[in-house]
């Protein structure tokens, strides 16, 4: 059988501990567009909250199971330990002065051979870069979000596996999921699919010592990989399945369909489709302005919604915090 291989990262899931930080620091500091308020549907009293580019987009979409009081996780190995999201070549200075402005943990600027990287933690500690790497397909920035269009976040650019062995997991990736060796520099062996741009990309650090990955708070939940539509998602699953990797059936996620499955080290990766994508209940307009529920759990909204604490949408927290100054004078 024809193994499918994604073309790209689809979105990457992470846990917090507060719903409003997160909003905060997402759409008020990273400029991403909050597009969907929802709940995690395994767990309706914990909000999910999907940040990307204005329409939604697969590829930009980093998603959060904010649960207010969750312990904090762990970082090591068999986890996606670092999430990559690309900006404009050039955006990195402008990036570092405004996050420094703003008082984010800026935790490192370095060159990665041809990337120039900016590493930071989110308020919970999870670990993003900023990568100054073109994406040829990337949709146009949000125009009404607090960043610049031409310094402004395009989209995903890769994911960082920590890894206690190479072989495993980069067997996986090129024999199961049709990945590519494509560049090896100390411990740090890359993979891409499709023409390897950012967004296509997977990075694994071997880390022999390293302690195994607590998924809490400030950790990556999962990392998953596009798939076009239903059909080849059904061929990817049969092919999964022929190889011997146990994944999960269909399951219906509202603005796409996924499996699961666990690649050897024990991250947790998701093939999701694009369609129907986050237009499929609400406007490119009105997008992520209020509680959206899937059909099944409609019937409960008054129960759910009254679990959930009240959200305000950030406008611009470099406004905000001069607001905040000139309030206090
Ligand atoms: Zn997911």
């Amino acid at each position: 059988m024809t193994q499918p291989s994604p073309h790209g990262l689809h979105h990457v899931t992470a846990i917090a501990s507060d719903p409003q930080r997160t909003v905060d620091f997402y759409q008020g500091v990273l400029g991403l567009r909050l597009v969907k308020q929802t709940v995690n549907f395994d767990a309706p009293d914990t909000y999910h909250l999907y940040f990307g580019d204005e329409g939604g987009s697969p590829g930009t979409i980093l998603t959060f199971f904010p649960a207010p009081g969750a312990p904090q996780g762990r970082h090591g190995a068999g986890q996606a330990t670092t999430t990559g999201l690309a900006v404009p070549s050039g955006a990195l200075g402008w990036w570092d002065e405004r996050l420094r402005g703003l008082g984010v943990d800026v935790l490192a600027r370095e060159q990665r051979d041809d990337e120039d990287v900016l590493a930071l933690a989110d308020p919970d500690g999870l670990r993003v870069e900023l990568v100054a790497s073109e994406r040829g397909d990337a949709p146009p920035p949000w125009p009404d979000g607090p960043v610049p269009g031409e310094a402004a976040i395009r989209g995903l650019a890769h994911v960082t596996l920590t890894e206690h062995r190479l072989e495993p997991t980069a067997e996986h990736l090129t024999d199961r999921l049709g990945f590519t060796l494509v560049g090896e520099r100390g411990d740090r062996v890359r993979f891409a699919t499709g023409s390897g741009q950012a967004g296509q990309r997977v990075d694994v650090v071997v880390s022999p010592g390293a302690p195994k990955g607590l998924v809490a708070a400030g950790t990556v939940h999962h990392v998953a990989w596009r798939a076009p539509e239903r059909a080849t998602q059904e061929r990817w699953r049969a092919a999964l399945a022929e190889a011997g990797v146990d994944a999960t059936p269909v399951v219906d996620r509202q603005y796409f369909t996924s499996i699961y499955f666990r690649e050897p080290g024990g991250a947790l990766f998701e093939i999701a489709t694009d369609p129907p994508g986050f237009t499929t209940d609400e406007t490119v307009a009105t997008l992520g302005s209020g509680l959206r529920l899937p059909p099944w759990l409609e019937p409960h909204r008054e129960r759910i919604a009254a679990s959930l604490p009240e959200l305000r949408l950030a406008g611009d927290a470099g406004a905000d915090a001069v607001a905040a100054e000139e309030v206090s004078r």
